[in-house]
């Protein structure tokens, strides 16, 4: 760490402005010797990118990334101004901290900083000192001595348990929620310590201030009837990874091996999805949302928030289902992380307080978030400034609601380009065309921000924190992007770009051999065909699909019409959809399951009661036989549209007999209406009772689809959406392959076939097992397609059958998931 001494420190000051006091700060360092006077000028201009006041009267006017070689040494000075300075309206700088940063050994004072932010008092005290003693003391953290913390920490009546935090990026919005999910259960106060700060174990934003990285250790007390349990549970989710993932650490490797040789530029950034990316850049501006600063009526502002927070927190549901449905369930986590940011409590305390001051409820909404964005991104850590991300996502989220501009439009450019912006979201991300995007470069964020995620899991190559100076790239600049070295490549040679394209080529060859044969059947060497079709839930999907290698569509989520929207869509716009996706896929058979809405899945014009376990409740066919108009039309929809393609019908949730003959009554209503033909009926077996009632059902339909995401939290009696306990829903647990086994039997007594459209079909292993098992049709994501189909062109069916034998065998998912592969 740096030393801060007298000669770093200036009382008394009194600027006329933000420029005279940046220039004051900025001579003390030059005078020091930590900079150049050029530096000078560069300060000025990070300000105007860049709003560095952090809040509490605090500036840390620092320079450009792009002008570091004019630092000397790494350096802080500190400009007192008792009186303020203004720095943006209505805020005012009463100690300016100026940064100089070759390295990191300044991040501690900063530490120290982000710790005196919420600390008026020592803020007041520093900002009217007569003497630099106390500021140095404070910035070097030499005011808070361990034995003075605690007894800020009444422990009285607490018990307490040691951990250390071992994911990856330490505890950052993901793990924080499954954190904070399971002490919500338990009545007793949670506090979590850590490096002589506590936070409120059931507050996100609280949470995530203590900035707890890899390795590090926390102290959790609890103190309550239940603290003895909540303690244990914690212990054991924490010693479990918090809910984290391999798959989403960013173990990037330089894959390609290209290097360029000549470039007009390179902009240095840090890697965030591996991948070359050639092509023209494209600047994304963000609109800005205007606010007024007061209003009148608290309660009217308060109601207000509440509703534009309610409202977000659907879109967010909504988008939360999107994602899984694209990218699995780990990839959609980030959302539900976002919807906890929004049922933070301390951050409504805090914005209601502002309310009350008189500001409108957009304002406070702004400040409170802005204050804990800026909190994050003073630790200069690449995993908060991802966290930052989030939080301003989702405050942006609430803003647009409070101003009424909820729809972005979403960004679709006229030619594939390379993406520039100053920081995307998870949501921006998300809504992007992956064909059109050939790269993503943001001035800001952190590689594991869940754009980043979410880039990767789109294919999309990313550098994130490149600095302002990328926003300055005219539109059709001619880039190569290097998501793997994390540099931007300006104007290359024409030598360079051939080379990065064929070295881009060369990497999607090695990634994705499997790619080139996804037009070939998967046949196991034995000459045993398995059938491997898409999931899809949007009309562009369905060409997607057939381009991916898929043979057809295994499920249609029709719901996914029905959601985001107002009003239901009606019979013709069904008929559209459908009669859309069948000409796409182009005599390849569909099949197309009737209305899951439910469950997880909520719409807002449905006006469906709240439940306490949507899950069990009415949900899929049950709905759908209780709102039979609503059926009708999409039954009659899905059979004018049979006209156009090779269709089949798939009946979700079913559970009793009953439901099967009431739905069958009503889809042959429909046909005979539409004058349409018979076309194979089926259902899905998801729910236990159909699974075991299978030779039952087995005698009134043609074919059966196993959902083994619904199957699996049935039988294992664990909400596939539970943040602590999804991640042992796995579907290779030997119960729920049982369970398919007794179904495939039962189908083949019957002589029936029987698909998979659950998460399992997409997974190498499951889909080996499934095809022992004598599964005939594996539907999954569309990414999986080509994949899958390479895997099970590698074995024998009698080897699958074997491989099958011995999963049935097992005790456990860990043994099941140990066995050798063929
Ligand atoms: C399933 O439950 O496995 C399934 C495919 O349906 P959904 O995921 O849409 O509930
Ligand atoms: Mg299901």
């Amino acid at each position: 760490m740096i030393n801060l001494d007298q000669q770093s420190v200036v009382l008394g000051s009194t600027p006329s402005s933000k420029e005279a006091a940046i220039e004051a700060v900025a001579t003390i360092l030059v005078n020091n010797g930590c900079i150049a006077p050029g530096y000078i000028e560069s300060m000025k201009k990070r300000e105007v990118v860049a709003n560095t006041f952090l809040g509490n009267g605090i500036a840390i006017p620092h320079g450009l990334p792009e002008h570091r070689e004019l630092i000397h040494k790494t350096g802080i000075a500190v400009l007192q101004v008792p009186g303020g300075v203004a720095w943006n309206p209505g805020e005012s700088a009463t100690l300016v901290i100026g940064i100089a940063a070759k390295s990191d050994e300044h991040i501690e004072i900063l530490t120290n900083l982000t710790r005196l932010l919420d600390d008026s008092a020592t803020i007041n005290e520093l900002s009217s000192a007569t003497t630099a003693d106390i500021i140095i003391e404070a910035l070097s953290g030499q005011r808070r001595p361990v034995p003075e913390k605690a007894p800020v920490l009444d422990l009285d009546g607490f018990q307490s348990i040691t951990e250390t935090i071992s994911g990856e990026h330490g505890l950052h919005a993901r793990p924080a929620t499954f954190l904070i999910e399971i002490a919500k259960q338990f009545e007793a106060e949670i506090l979590v310590e850590h490096d002589g700060q506590a936070a409120n174990g059931k507050s996100l934003a609280s949470l995530l201030k203590l900035g707890v990285t890899k390795g590090k250790t926390i102290r959790i007390h609890a103190k309550g009837s239940d603290a003895v349990d909540a303690l244990n549970q914690l212990k054991n989710a924490i010693e479990s990874g918090l809910g984290e993932t391999a798959e989403e650490s960013n173990g990037i490797q330089v894959a390609h091996g290209w290097q360029p040789q000549s470039v007009a530029k390179t902009i240095p950034g840090i890697n965030a999805s591996p991948g070359l990316a050639c092509g023209v850049v494209r600047q994304y501006v963000h609109e800005r949302i205007i606010v007024e600063a007061n209003a009148k009526d608290p309660d009217y502002e308060k109601n207000r928030l509440k509703q534009a927070v309610s409202a977000a927190k659907e879109n967010l549901k909504n988008l939360h289902d999107e994602v899984r449905a694209k990218a699995g369930a780990a990839k959609a986590a980030i959302f539900q992380a976002h919807i906890a940011f929004l049922e933070d409590p301390e951050l409504h305390a805090e914005v209601n307080e502002l309310i009350n001051s008189g500001r409108s409820c957009g304002f406070a909404w702004r400040q409170v978030i802005d204050d804990r964005v800026h909190a994050l991104e003073l630790h200069n850590d690449p995993v908060l400034a991802g966290r930052a991300m989030d939080l301003r996502d989702v405050g942006r989220r609430v803003l647009k609601h409070i101003a009424g501009t909820l729809h972005d439009q979403p960004f679709i450019p006229d030619e594939p380009v390379i993406l520039i912006a100053e920081d995307l979201t998870p949501s921006d991300t998300a809504a992007l065309d992956p064909a059109l995007i050939l790269g993503i470069c943001t001035a800001g964020g952190g590689p594991t921000s869940h754009s980043a995620i979410i880039a990767r899991s789109l294919g999309i190559p990313a550098i994130v924190s490149a600095g302002p100076a990328v926003l300055g790239i005219a539109d059709h600049t001619l880039a190569i992007l290097d998501g793997d070295s994390g540099n931007l490549y300006l104007q290359p040679s024409a030598a360079d770009q051939e080379s990065a394209e064929l070295a881009r080529r060369h990497l999607e060859t090695l990634r994705n051999s499997e790619y080139e044969t996804r037009f070939e059947p998967a046949l196991t060497t034995d000459g045993h065909r398995i059938e491997v079709v898409a999931n899809i839930g949007k009309v562009e999907e369905a060409e997607q699909a057939v381009n991916a290698g898929g043979e057809g569509v295994g499920l249609l989520r029709t719901e996914f019409l029905f959601l985001g929207r107002e009003t239901p869509p009606d019979e013709e716009e069904q008929y559209q959809h459908y009669t859309a996706m069948l000409k796409s896929l182009n005599g390849l058979p569909m099949i197309v399951r009737t209305l899951d809405i439910g469950g997880d899945k909520e719409v807002s014009y449905l006006d469906l009661p709240a439940e306490d376990n949507p899950f069990l409740g009415e949900r899929g066919i049950r709905l759908c036989l209780n709102r039979q108009e609503l059926f009708l039309s999409q039954l009659r929809a899905i059979y004018r549209a049979s006209k156009h393609g090779p269709l089949r019908i798939m009946l979700p949730m079913v559970s009793s007999i009953e439901e099967l003959l009431a739905a069958k009554v009503l889809l042959e209503k429909a046909r005979i209406e539409t004058g349409a033909d018979q076309v194979e009926i089926g259902i899905m077996v998801e729910v236990p009772s159909a699974a075991v009632m299978a030779d039952v059902f087995a005698r009134e339909v043609d074919f059966f689809s196993i959902g083994t995401n619904d199957l699996t939290q049935y039988v294992l009696a664990i909400d596939r959406l539970h943040p602590t306990l999804a991640a042992q829903a796995d579907s290779l647990h030997p119960a729920v392959l049982r369970m398919i086994d007794m179904v495939v039997k039962a189908a083949t007594e019957a002589g029936i076939w029987v698909g998979v459209c659950g998460g399992l079909a997409g997974e190498p292993l499951g889909a080996a097992i499934l095809a022992g098992l004598g599964v005939k049709e594996l539907s999954m994501v569309i990414p999986s397609i080509a994949a899958i189909k390479a895997r099970l062109r590698t074995m024998t069916i009698a080897e699958a059958r074997e491989l099958a034998a011995k999963a049935l065998s097992c005790q456990t998912i860990k043994q099941v998931r140990a066995l050798q592969q063929p």
